[in-house]
């Protein structure tokens, strides 16, 4: 097999694109990226996707290429690099299942990327800037700065396949992201209880 051929085997559209970031709908459907697309046309199948707008089509290769519009030679690097992929690696069906890691993982993982994730998009709402005379609030910059990966790494825990879930898990706990997001968020859940009793006492 090419490597081309290994890559479009062991990897999926759909997992691909919410690898990289982009919100794929319960439908399969997203925002394309090659037109300013505001509303999601893009359906991702398994195997290639297709714009109804822009009638773009392709493979996961032409998708992670236009994504990070890099050259088809690159995004095959990108992708081998990111999914653990070599010219040598076993048909899909023969490779290994990752590492085993525990359920409990999974779940910490889960219970804290998701209510950071709620929590985040109540602070853009709730802190987001009313007039241009007042500084913007901090909570509503981090909002806008943490959402997007965070939003990332929901998808991908939300994905059937596991071993990509796996893979995700593992790297947040080994490199300690989850024990720091945990804590950031302990913390701010702190902060929001002492807001609202220093209200309560002012009423
Ligand atoms: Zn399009």
């Amino acid at each position: 097999m090419s490597i081309f051929e290994t890559i479009k085997a062991a990897v999926s559209v759909p997992q691909a694109a919410a690898y990289y970031g982009m919100k794929i709908q319960r439908n399969n459907m997203t925002r394309c990226c090659f037109h300013d697309d505001h509303h999601p046309s893009m359906k991702l199948n398994d195997t290639y996707f297709y714009c109804f707008a822009c009638l773009e089509h392709g493979d996961v290769i032409d998708l992670v290429a236009q994504l990070h519009r890099e050259s088809h030679y690159a995004a095959v690097q990108r992708i081998t690099r990111d999914f653990g992929i070599g010219p040598n690696s076993p048909a899909p069906a023969a490779t290994k299942p990752y590492s085993p890691y525990r359920d409990s993982d999974e779940a910490l993982c889960m219970s804290v990327l998701t209510d950071y994730e709620q929590l985040l998009k109540r602070w853009k709402q709730d802190y987001a800037p009313v007039t241009a005379d007042k500084p913007i609030h901090d909570r509503f910059v981090e909002a806008c700065q943490m959402l997007p990966s965070i939003t990332a790494m929901t998808n991908i825990l939300f994905l059937p396949d596991a071993d990509l879930r796996a893979r995700l898990v593992r790297k947040v706990m080994q490199d300690n992201t989850i024990l720091r997001l945990k804590e950031r968020l302990d913390m701010l859940r702190e902060e929001e209880a002492d807001d609202h009793e220093s209200t309560a006492a002012a009423a």
